[in-house]
C-alpha cells in the first residue's frame, strides 16, 4: 500500500510472537500446548524491586524525568559498570532508555545513514537487521559455526568489514545460542576490530548475570581500552532481575554518542517511565540474591533441557555457556516423514510439525539467521520442560 513508508515495508514481523500467537490459539481451542517461545524469565520481580517503585508512586514521583533519566538511575548504572566490569563512566556518558531495545534503536538511528552497513553475528537476536533496515542500513550477516558452538571466529568478522561497515553489533551470552565468548575469544575478536578504526562496537550484555558453570563474564570494553571509544556498552533489567516489563535498559559510550541518542529519545518518548525508573535504581544498588538464585535454577534447567533433546534421535545440542536459550540442530531428521506422512524439509516445517503433533511451541532457527535448527527457551518450570523434552523426544522419535 503506498501510504505505508518504503522503511517499514522493509523489515519483517517477529517470528517468535508469530509462534507465541499461533501457540496460543491452539491453547484457546483447547489443546495442551507448552510454548517454549518466549524470551522472558518466568519469575515474579522480586520484592524490594516492586517496594522502591510503590515508593516513587507515594512521593510523587510520576512526572517526565530528564531525557536521558534520572540521575539517581545514571550513577547507579555509573557504579553498577565500575564494579562488575571494571569499567570507568562518568553520568554524562550514560543514559537511560525504555528497554535495551530502544537503547540500541537510538545508537543505530543516531549513526547509520543510508546504505551504511552493519555486520550481525549469526544466529542473531530477530531485532538487530530490523532495526538496521528501518534506518536505512544494510545489515552485513557473519556465520557463525556449529563448530564454534555458534561463535564468531575472528577470521569471520574481518571478511565482513568493509569500508561501509558502521557497526558491529555483539551479543554475549546471545539470543538464540547462549553461546558466551570467554576473555580470550574477545582478545582474538579485538584484534581484528583493532586494525580497523571506522567500525564501532554495540555490546549487547543483556544476558551478562545469567551465565554458568562459573562462566566469567567479560564485555569488549573491559578487554581493549583502545577500542572504548568506539564502543557502546549496552545493557539493561529486563533478563538480569525478571522486569521485561518495566522497560528500563541503559547503556554507557562516548559522550558524543549519548549526546545524540539522547536528542533522538527526546523527539520519541521523552524518556523511560518515572516510576521504573526508581525500580531500576533498586535493582542495581540493592540486593542482588535474586541473580544468585536464578542463575542456579536456570543452570539446573539448562542441564535437564540439553541431556533430554540430546536424547532425541537426531538432535544435536551444544551445551550453552549462558542466556535461557538452547539451539539444537535438526539437520539429521530432514528429509524425514511425520506419522501422517508429511515431509520435514526445514527446521520451519520441523517446528511446525511438532507443534501440530505434540503441542510444543519453538522457533525455527531461521528466523535467527541460522538453520536448520530451533530455539527453546527454557525459562519455564522444570516439570513443564520436562513434559515438552519427553514431546520432542517422541516426535523426534515418530519421524521415518
Ligand atoms: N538484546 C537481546 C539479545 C535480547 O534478547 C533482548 C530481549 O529479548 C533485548 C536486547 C532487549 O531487551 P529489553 O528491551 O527488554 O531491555
Amino acid at each position: 500500500m503506498a501510504f505505508i513508508s518504503d522503511s517499514l515495508s522493509r523489515i519483517k514481523p517477529s517470528a517468535t510472537i508469530a509462534v507465541s500467537q499461533k501457540a496460543r490459539e491452539l491453547a484457546a481451542q483447547g489443546r495442551n500446548v507448552i510454548a517454549l517461545s518466549s524470551g522472558q524469565p518466568d519469575f515474579d520481580t522480586p520484592d524490594n524491586i516492586k517496594q522502591a517503585a510503590f515508593e516513587a508512586i507515594r512521593r510523587g514521583q510520576t512526572k517526565y524525568t530528564a531525557v536521558a533519566g534520572i540521575t539517581e538511575l545514571r550513577e547507579a548504572v555509573v557504579a553498577k559498570f565500575k564494579r562488575e566490569n571494571q569499567l570507568d563512566y562518568t553520568v554524562a556518558q550514560t543514559i537511560v532508555s525504555n528497554g535495551g531495545k530502544q537503547v540500541i534503536a537510538n545508537a543505530l538511528m543516531a549513526t547509520v545513514n543510508p546504505g551504511d552497513e552493519v555486520i550481525v553475528p549469526a544466529p542473531y537476536w530477530v531485532s538487530y537487521p530490523e532495526l538496521v533496515a528501518l534506518c536505512g542500513g544494510v545489515p552485513v550477516f557473519a556465520r557463525a559455526s556449529r563448530a564454534n558452538n555458534y561463535k564468531l571466529r575472528p577470521e569471520e568478522l574481518e571478511a565482513a568489514i568493509t569500508p561501509r561497515t558502521k557497526w558491529v553489533m555483539f551479543n554475549s551470552p546471545c539470543n538464540p545460542s547462549g553461546a558466551a565468548y570467554t576473555r580470550a575469544e574477545l582478545e582474538a575478536l579485538a584484534e581484528v576490530l583493532k586494525r580497523h578504526p571506522h567500525v564501532w562496537i554495540l555490546a549487547d550484555d543483556i544476558y551478562e548475570h545469567l551465565v554458568y558453570d562459573g562462566f566469567q563474564f567479560t564485555t569488549p570494553a573491559q578487554i581493549a581500552p583502545e577500542l572504548v571509544e568506539r564502543t557502546l556498552t549496552m545493557n539493561g533489567v529486563s533478563k538480569a532481575y525478571a522486569m521485561t516489563g518495566w522497560r528500563i535498559g541503559y547503556a554507557a559510550g562516548p559522550v558524543q554518542l549519548i549526546k545524540a541518542m539522547e536528542k533522538i529519545q527526546g523527539q520519541l518518548t521523552s524518556g523511560a517511565c518515572s516510576v521504573s525508573q526508581w525500580a531500576a535504581v533498586e535493582a542495581l544498588n540493592g540486593s542482588q540474591d535474586y541473580i544468585h538464585h536464578s542463575r542456579k535454577v536456570f543452570q539446573e534447567r539448562r542441564d535437564l533441557v540439553v541431556s533430554m533433546l540430546n536424547q532425541a534421535p537426531g538432535l544435536d545440542c551444544p551445551v550453552p555457556e549462558g542466556a535461557f536459550y538452547v539451539f539444537p540442530s535438526c539437520e539429521a531428521l530432514l528429509g524425514k516423514r511425520t506419522e501422517s506422512g508429511k515431509s520435514i524439509e526445514t527446521d520451519e516445517d520441523f517446528v511446525s510439525e511438532l507443534l501440530d503433533a505434540e503441542g510444543v511451541a519453538l522457533v525455527h532457527g531461521s528466523a535467527f539467521g541460522q538453520g536448520p535448527n530451533f530455539r527453546l527457551s527454557y525459562a519455564d518450570s522444570t516439570e513443564r520442560l520436562r513434559d515438552a523434552c519427553t514431546r520432542v523426544q517422541r516426535f523426534c522419535s515418530s519421524l521415518r
